[in-house]
């Protein structure tokens, strides 16, 4: 088939908005398509191969300004200063080379298979040269493009295929082209399962549409992620549970798939893309941590402070990304936690369809926990006040919220839907902090790897002052330089007792306890309910206290102030119900 061709129904579904129109116009295409409808598809797509393959086809701008001043004659900073303007390299193209084409015996129609296999090369240069192999092969495709092919090349090759074909459009179209708008759930079901839409496209054709019913899950094929709906409130997510319900952490971080094949290990994040090479040290410790030889297993990789066993917050994942350079130290600084919450496969036997309860089982069995793989934590509720108490202990151990999991036998896992057998309820607000607090160093704990031999977080209170007490409100682990974590031991020996000292309140047992002295300058994210912590305890609420969440040395020491100058515990309270009434008030 012609590039010509696609370039043109390209066009027309780039005038229209209409969502039938576009399915009408892309099925048409697809059954003329043929023996080229795998390209096809990938190029409606704008790419080379599926997400989860991590085939990039990447060409930098630079490139493709470069090929078109080469053949319009123009400069390349005439063009950049247009681009600037108009916003879109394809329409600048096609203008620019409108009278340009070769005509000549040399030149050639583009193919859909030719076009394809161009930018297939293009996607797998590498090494020296590289840009130089890219520039020619899209000059070569540009000579020979009318004005219109011109304007989608630029575009495909770019990755900004703007007209962007929604996924779901291919998949009706599939539907469409190939048995009727009815089948189009079949066609999603196989999709959820297989999101490789050409492979789907080109199987539906050779084999009938209804052939899609029988696919299977394929390890290393990741499947869609099951998503939750969310209720407001934990006693309406009883009742839609009918009274009894799982509740998990909800862990802040990113969505991660495993698939385990013998000894090859492949991670894919929740949209699709292969983020294997991003977390090596996940790849190996699962390898270790899963008894089988086979499976697939979903979890959530929360960034993690190792010496003092603390979630960090979600940002600083990100940082794993695009590192390829320097990753081996980015994974010694930002170590990665997996805690597995599913499983959808394990030893070939697909578990999709059997009730949560069943695949948490099958988890639990298969899984040794180890430093960097978890299994999410979980229990069954059945009233309020344990899910209130479950998710204020999330809170405090630096999750977003809970995830509420149906437990009966229709709970299995729906892969790509949001429905109501997963519900998520996390904290309303989100704020910063808006003061920092001074808080007493009460007791210490010894730190492990690059902190062994120190401390590795400060047990932190604050001052009663009615009852001349030090009551616990965080541990403190982040925000330390290498020279201050060093220095921290020869600071508070001073200090240092062999048991706690009477004045401190605390349910947390230290490994070491010092007279409350030294104080510190600590910013933290928000002040939420602790079933732990002793400050302010039974005073918002009976049996839970105040902890103050995400806690970071602001590097102050606060040498200034004696212990009984720190923050009070009245202040806290103040602070808590002040964030709650901005919280009201942004949500009105
Ligand atoms: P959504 O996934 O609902 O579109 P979102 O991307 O903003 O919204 P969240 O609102 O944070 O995600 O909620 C769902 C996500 O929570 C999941 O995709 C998953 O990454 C994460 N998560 C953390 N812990 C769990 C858990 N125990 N079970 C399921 N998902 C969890």
């Amino acid at each position: 088939m012609r590039f010509l061709e696609l370039a043109e129904i390209l066009d027309k579904i780039e005038s229209t908005t209409k969502r039938l129109e576009m399915v009408e116009l892309i099925s048409s295409l697809l059954r003329r398509a043929e023996d080229d409808i795998r390209e096809t598809v990938f190029l409606l797509q704008g790419k080379v191969a599926p997400d989860y393959e991590g085939i990039e086809l990447g060409i930098a701008e630079k490139i493709a300004i470069r090929a078109l001043a080469s053949l319009s004659g123009l400069k390349e900073a005439t063009i950049e200063t247009e681009l600037v303007k108009k916003g879109d390299l394809g329409k600048i193209g096609e203008e620019l080379l409108r009278n340009k084409k070769q005509v000549s015996l040399l030149s050639e129609e583009l193919t859909v298979k030719k076009v394809y296999g161009s930018l297939l090369k293009i996607s797998k240069a590498s090494g020296g040269g590289s840009q130089t192999r890219k520039l020619q092969i899209l000059l070569d495709l540009l000579q020979n493009a009318d004005p219109v092919e011109v304007r989608y090349l630029l575009r495909i090759v770019t990755g900004k295929m703007r007209i962007g074909v929604a996924d779901m459009t291919i998949v009706d179209s599939i539907a469409v082209a190939f048995g009727t708008k009815d089948k189009s759930d079949l066609v999603e079901g196989a999709y959820n399962i297989m999101p490789n839409l050409p492979e789907l496209a080109y199987r539906a054709m050779s084999g009938g549409i209804d052939s899609l019913a029988s696919l299977k899950v394929t390890p290393g094929i990741p499947i869609r992620s099951m998503l939750a709906e969310r209720l407001p409130s934990l006693s309406e997510i009883l009742e839609k549970m009918d009274g009894r319900f799982a509740i998990e952490y909800k862990y802040d971080g990113l969505r991660t798939q495993v698939h385990k094949i013998g000894d090859k290990v492949e991670l894919f994040s929740r949209r699709l893309e292969n983020v294997t090479s991003q977390f090596p040290d996940i790849v190996e410790e699962i390898g270790k941590s899963v008894k089988a030889q086979i499976a697939i297993l979903d979890g959530e990789a929360v960034p993690f402070n190792l010496d003092t066993n603390e979630m960090l917050p979600f940002q600083e994942i990100s940082r794993r990304r695009g590192r390829k350079y320097d990753l081996k130290e980015t994974i010694q600084k930002i170590p990665v936690v997996l805690f597995l919450f599913d499983a959808m496969m394990i030893n070939g036997t697909n578990l999709m369809d059997v009730p949560y309860a069943q695949r948490r089982l099958k988890l639990t069995n298969t899984i040794e926990e180890s430093q960097n793989i978890k299994i999410a934590k979980s229990r069954v509720v059945s009233d309020i006040e344990s899910a209130d108490r479950f998710f204020n202990e999330a809170l405090e151990a630096g999750c977003e919220g809970i995830m509420a999991k149906s437990i009966e036998d229709k709970s299995v896992y729906k892969p790509g839907a949001r429905e109501f057998l997963w519900i998520k309820y996390k904290r309303e607000y989100q704020l910063e902090m808006e003061d920092t607090v001074d808080l007493v160093v009460v007791g210490a704990f010894g730190g492990q790897g690059k902190r062994s031999g120190g401390y590795g977080a400060l047990l932190m209170a604050v001052y009663s002052r009615e009852e001349d007490k030090f009551r616990t409100v965080c541990k403190l682990g982040s925000g330390f330089s290498d020279e201050q974590l060093d220095n921290l031991p020869r600071m508070l020996k001073p200090y240092s007792l062999k048991s706690r000292d009477h004045r401190v309140e605390s349910t947390i047992d230290a490994d070491f306890w010092f007279t409350p002295s030294l104080v510190l300058e600590v910013k933290g994210a928000e002040i939420t309910l602790s079933p732990t912590h002793t400050c302010c305890r039974d005073v918002v609420k009976k049996g839970a206290g105040l902890a103050i969440r995400f806690p970071r040395f602001t590097g102050k020491w606060r040498t200034d102030k004696k212990a009984d100058e720190a923050t009070n515990e009245q202040e806290i309270i103040e602070m808590y119900h002040s964030q709650r009434k901005k919280v009201l008030a942004d949500n009105a």
